[in-house]
């Protein structure tokens, strides 16, 4: 096996899991909808493709990439409160909480 290493691969599945999760305990009745929009929210993971390299295993996201800084978190955090956007914007601050806990184990 080639040296896999723990942390990214896990980084990758609890952004995975984790939407999930919050989907199937926050909105039972549509969670299958939720989980989707969720998911979405890793869309903003295209202001990797603005660096160079695209992906560094060592690098924090928050605070480099363009859709990780700070203003667009509060973004993010204000598509929470409508309705239409609640999950969209839910699925946002999950992504962007699980790269900030990506950093401090880094
Ligand atoms: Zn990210």
């Amino acid at each position: 096996m080639p040296d896999l290493e723990l942390r990214p691969v896990l980084h990758l599945l609890l952004h995975v899991l984790v939407p999930l999760a919050v989907a199937r305990i926050v909105w039972p009745e549509y969670w299958r909808r939720a989980a989707i929009w969720m998911l979405a929210g890793w869309l903003i993971d295209i202001d990797h493709l603005l660096a160079d390299p695209v992906y560094a295993p060592g690098r924090c996201s928050i605070g480099f990439h363009p859709l990780h800084t700070w203003p667009a978190v509060g973004v993010y955090a204000a598509l929470m409160v409508p309705r239409r956007t609640r999950w969209f914007g839910t699925g946002l601050v999950i992504h962007i909480v699980l790269d900030a806990i990506d950093c401090v184990l880094m």
